[in-house]
């Protein structure tokens, strides 16, 4: 059984670099008919905000990812609690009283000497007494995991064999001095308590893994597999910060982009799938394989957003436009079909449909007045349907002479008022005789 979980720090809101491990995990968790968790990861009491937590959710929902299940860290410390004595007993997990002024000293003199600054390990050399002295002065110990010092092998997904030499690292600080978890070792507690069995996240994480399959070991627990994902950058390579605001999911939504178009943009940029108008994400999740997923770059594009976007509005068919068309009160297919070619925005098709209920003021140049006129004359009698159009040009063109331009053009003018717009074989049934013959008029 699949179980994979998106894991977001609620300490701001989601943009498109935080979209798409979301979006990678639910395609992995769709195609493989598996299980999706959400899960808070808020132990960062100071930073994380409920707020925050329910805009996830709510941006999760635009983007058409409805998880499994919502899990909060803040409300599982027992668990941690748990690990954390686990630790201790199998003496993997050493309490430490150094400052972060001390810590700060030290890395600079191994600096100076020329040697990495890793964290010494003084502390594994305290006696019992040295620690009851420094808790008499009233300092209160951070918990440090203590390495393995080997190298860690794994075999990620997208990247292929990695090795992590651990015994270049520090060991990590698990438990702050205020008793509360960092996100190290709840992650791993969560992933084996909620049988998670495929981790997908940015390749930021990859050492961060090494340290974890550590963890994983020292507590019993099934190794998951790993999938570390290249991270999309903007057009300068750089990275999206979440507290940036620019670029926001919530801002996308508001400027009107398809919610589509934005998740196709967040996870497909930097793979091999082509970017083009899917009918959903289940359609998309069907073709997108892990190993699509380049190992270099994901440079997004914002005009890639915008041409995306446009494309997806005019493949879109009445069915799904529907909903939104019967909001407006626009809900007619004929409109939709004449105008869906014209929008860069869903929105934009209110003011198309000015062009049928008007008001339009008539672009008729006065060296084409009498042409207008017996254009008007030559309105063939109705029904009207899509041949209209090209049988009252041909009429037309015959008894002129005009052609191309000249003869589409001014009659484009005088029906809508503009020199561009939806193809007027599909407008004209929509007008209907007696709107045609006034605006010729
Ligand atoms: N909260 C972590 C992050 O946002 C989760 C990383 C992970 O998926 O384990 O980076």
């Amino acid at each position: 059984m699949t179980t994979v979980r998106y894991a977001p720090s609620p300490t701001g809101r989601l943009h498109l670099g935080n979209a798409r491990p979301a979006l990678l995990n639910w395609f992995f968790a769709r195609s493989h008919s598996g299980t999706y968790i959400l899960r808070m990861d808020d132990t960062d009491t100071a930073r994380s905000t409920r707020e925050f937590a329910d805009g996830i959710e709510r941006d999760l929902a635009w983007l058409g990812i409805v998880p499994d299940a919502l899990v909060r860290q803040s409300e599982r410390t027992a668990l941690y609690e748990t690990a954390k004595l686990k630790l201790i007993e199998s003496g993997r997990l050493y309490p430490a009283y150094e400052t972060e002024d001390e810590l700060d000293r030290r890395r600079k003199r191994a600096r100076a000497m020329g040697k990495p600054p890793i964290y010494d390990r003084a502390a594994l050399r305290l006696t019992a007494e040295d620690r009851a002295r420094l808790e008499g002065e009233g300092r209160k110990p951070h918990w440090r995991f203590k390495l393995d010092g080997k190298p860690v092998h794994f075999t990620d997904l997208i990247k292929g064999e990695q090795t992590v030499n651990t015994a270049s690292m520090s060991d990590p600080v698990l438990v702050r001095e205020d008793g509360s978890f960092l996100y190290t070792l709840p992650s791993v507690v969560d992933d084996i308590d909620l049988g998670i069995t495929h981790v997908i996240r940015g390749e930021d994480h990859v050492s961060n893994t090494g340290t974890q399959i550590e963890i994983f070991e020292a507590l019993g627990g099934k190794v998951p597999f790993f999938a570390h994902h290249n991270l999309l950058t903007d057009a300068e390579g750089q990275g999206f910060s979440k507290r940036l605001g620019s670029l926001s999911l919530s801002d996308l939504r508001e400027q009107g982009y398809e919610s589509l178009a934005v998740a196709e943009m967040a996870a497909l940029t930097g793979t091999s799938l082509p970017i083009e108008p899917y009918e959903s994400l289940d359609a998309i999740a069907s073709r997108l394989e892990l190993s699509m997923i380049s190992h270099g770059s994901a440079r997004f594009d914002p005009a890639e957003l915008d041409s995306l976007n446009a494309r997806i509005l005019h493949a879109m068919p009445y069915e799904l436009a529907r909903p939104r068309l019967e909001e407006l009160g626009l809900a007619s297919e004929p409109l939709w079909l004449a105008n869906r070619q014209n929008l860069n925005r869903f929105s934009d098709i209110q003011e198309w449909s000015k062009l049928i209920s008007g008001p339009v003021v008539p672009i008729i140049e006065p060296e084409d007045r009498e042409f207008i006129d017996l254009a008007r004359d030559m309105l063939p009698a109705e029904p009207w349907d899509e041949a209209t159009w090209i049988l009252w040009t041909n009429a037309l063109k015959e008894r002129t002479g005009r052609k191309g331009k000249s003869l589409f053009l001014p009659l484009r003018m005088a029906l809508t008022g503009r020199h561009d717009g939806p193809e007027l074989k599909a407008l004209l049934p929509l007008l209907g005789r007696r709107v045609c013959q006034d605006r010729l008029s």
